[in-house]
This record gives C-alpha cells, sequence and structure tokens, in this order.
C-alpha cells in the first residue's frame, strides 16, 4: 500500500478525514504522541490498525473525539466525579475510561465494558477529527512494542507501507502518552501516568488511587486493569539500564559501567551537564517535563546512532517524575539501579 504524507492545510485535512470515514488508517500529531486513528464506529477499520501495528488484539484502543460533549453519545453511568475531571482536562493529555454504551464495536475496547475516551488539544488532531465526522480509535503510531513516535518521521519509520496517510504536523509537546484514569468503578484509578500529573488528579477527587501496576512489571497470568500494562514496551534495539539517584552518585555509577562495558557501543541519556568519554551522549533536559518529551525520540535516536547498551541518568524533580519512571522502566525492562 502506498503511504501518502500530509501537511495541515485545510485542503489535506479534509482528505485526510475522507479516509477515515471510508474505513482507512491515518497517522495524526497530538499533544501527546503521534496517533494511529481509524472511525471507531466500523470494526474492520479497527482491526486494520491492530494489523498495522502487530498489537495483540486484547489491547484496547483510545477513542478520540473533537468535542467533550461527544463522550454522552459513547458511554453512560458518568459520575459527578468523571465530569468534574472532563472539565478539568479535557481537552488535554488526559484519557479517562467510563462505561461503555452499545456504539462502540468490540473490536475498539478489546470486548471489555469500558471504553476509554480522549478530546486532544491539538489543533490538527481535533480538526481532523471533525473532517472525518466519527469518534477515531487510536493507538500511538508505532509499531507494537517500539518506542511511541513524536514526530511524523518516526512514524515513517514504522508505518509506511503499511497505513494509507501520515499528516506531518511537527514534533509532539508532551512527548509522553496521556494520563489514563478509570472512573468506571468505586474509586478513580490512576492506570497510565503522563501530560496531567497525579497530584492534579487528586487536586479534583482527592479519593483517587495509584494502580499498583504503574511502576512495577506484571506478574505471570496476572490481568491488569490496563491490559497494554501487560506488554513489552518502548524497548529499542540498545539494552537500557536506567542509574537513578542525585547526579553526583549517578555520575560515578555511569562511569563505573562504561568501564564495565568498554568492549560495546555505549550511549549516555543526561538529565545534567555531566560528561562521560567514549560514549553517545544525548542530553534528555534538565526538568523532568523537558525529558519526558525528550525521552522516546532519544531512545530511537540511540538505535539510529547504533548504540549496544543505554545508561540512563535520572533524578526525580517534578510531577512528570511518575510519568518518566513508567516508561524508563520499561524501556530498561525494569533494570534500575538506584545510587
Ligand atoms: P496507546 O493508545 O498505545 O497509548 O494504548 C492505549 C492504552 O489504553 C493501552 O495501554 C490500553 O490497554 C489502555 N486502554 C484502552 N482502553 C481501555 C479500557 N477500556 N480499560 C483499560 N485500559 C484501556
Ligand atoms: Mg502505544
Amino acid at each position: 500500500m502506498e503511504t501518502r504524507i500530509l501537511g495541515t492545510d485545510d485542503r489535506r485535512i479534509t482528505e485526510a478525514g475522507e479516509i477515515l470515514a471510508s474505513g482507512g488508517l491515518v497517522a495524526f500529531p497530538t499533544e501527546t504522541v503521534y496517533g494511529l486513528g481509524a472511525d471507531a464506529y466500523n470494526a474492520d477499520a479497527a482491526a486494520r490498525i491492530y494489523l498495522a501495528k502487530g498489537r495483540p488484539s486484547d489491547n484496547p484502543l483510545i477513542v478520540h473525539i473533537s468535542e467533550i460533549s461527544e463522550i454522552d453519545a459513547l458511554a453512560e453511568d458518568i459520575s459527578d466525579t468523571a465530569r468534574e475531571l472532563i472539565s478539568a482536562f479535557m481537552p488535554g493529555p488526559f484519557t479517562i475510561i467510563l462505561k461503555k454504551n452499545r456504539n462502540i464495536p468490540d473490536a475498539v475496547t478489546a470486548g471489555m465494558d469500558t471504553v476509554a475516551i480522549r478530546c486532544p488539544a491539538h489543533p490538527v488532531a481535533r480538526r481532523l477529527i471533525k473532517a472525518s465526522g466519527v469518534p477515531v480509535a487510536a493507538p500511538s503510531a508505532n509499531l507494537s512494542g517500539k518506542p511511541s513516535p513524536t514526530t511524523a518521521a518516526h512514524v515513517i519509520a514504522d508505518m509506511t507501507g503499511r497505513i494509507d496517510a501520515i499528516i506531518d504536523g511537527g514534533a509532539c509537546d508532551v512527548g509522553v502518552e496521556s494520563t489514563i484514569v478509570s472512573c468506571a468503578g468505586e474509586h478513580p484509578v490512576l492506570l497510565r501516568p503522563g501530560g496531567v500529573t497525579f497530584d492534579e488528579i487528586c487536586e479534583i477527587a482527592p479519593d483517587a488511587i495509584l494502580d499498583k501496576n504503574v511502576l512495577n512489571s506484571i506478574g505471570e497470568g496476572e490481568q491488569p486493569l490496563c491490559p497494554g500494562m501487560k506488554y513489552k514496551h518502548y524497548s529499542p534495539d540498545a539494552e537500557v539500564t536506567v542509574v537513578e539517584g542525585g547526579l553526583l552518585a549517578v555520575k560515578a555509577k555511569i562511569d563505573e559501567l562504561l568501564y564495565e562495558n568498554r568492549d560495546r557501543v555505549c550511549g549516555v541519556l543526561t538529565m545534567s551537564d555531566n560528561a562521560y568519554d567514549s560514549a553517545i551522549l544525548l542530553h534528555g533536559g534538565d526538568s523532568n517535563r523537558e525529558y519526558a518529551k525528550n525521552l522516546f525520540s532519544s531512545l530511537r535516536e540511540f538505535d539510529r546512532l547504533g548504540a549496544e547498551v543505554v545508561f540512563a541518568e535520572f533524578e526525580a524533580r517534578d510531577g512528570y517524575a511518575l510519568a518518566v519512571r513508567n516508561r524508563l522502566y520499561k524501556a530498561a525492562a525494569q533494570k534500575v539501579i538506584r545510587v
């Protein structure tokens, strides 16, 4: 299949909307990461997303809307707390899980009786969804298991020949996927940390809890509330180790690790001005927010540069620490050294 690369002028957005409305697949920018969209009312189109990504069929998709008012057409039993969270954080990097109604096919929700809904803030995403005239089911636009794409170039690398079109809208601002909160049970549960922090959620919903799987790996046979958590994620070709703590101690430990790995091509993802000899250096950013924004593109860049091992400096500094740890620990398959 030929994959067209489209700009963001009105004519192209209208064309991309028509592709979605007729059952095709379009990748598009959002403020979090690039999404791979299909008509959420069309089960065959949704099935094509799983095929294009190589995504396990039991991992449900997030339904994207262009206006908050569209939620009532997709979900039912919406609690007062859920409505408060919606008005506080939508449009934005926030996904809410609610009891689904009959309009959403099982292919989108992987047979679950709940649906994940997000209204992105990115103007291109909003214009595209509006142009399609339907809610748009969209996971991240990467091959399953790879780091999520934060530029059109990342999507082109993973999806060329697999989807109908890619809209190039520049780099994503948040850089990690949306915060997911389930409001389908007794208490709101944060299932995945992202651009909206846990503290911000608790200001609106003080009884919110953090799912235990946010920072841990899933045990054998365990069925997490968020099916995506049990899969291998964000895995670059390089073997990643996180070295976490005060940045002086982190520097000493990474120097030791670089010496032990002196026969291999090493990379270091920094959060400081620390210099390292004989390693490929990429700067993640000084704040956790900036580090989140650059994380996935850095992991892809290390692969492109041929790094075999990557050591990632990390120190928790702000509300984005949870979102970074959640992605970084998975990228490192939980290999974390605390100093
Ligand atoms: P992605 O769009 O690639 O960020 O993946 C969407 C994430 O949302 C996956 O981890 C899914 O497991 C999760 N998700 C989607 N729908 C639901 C749902 N109804 N209940 C729980 N988790 C969901
Ligand atoms: Mg994903």
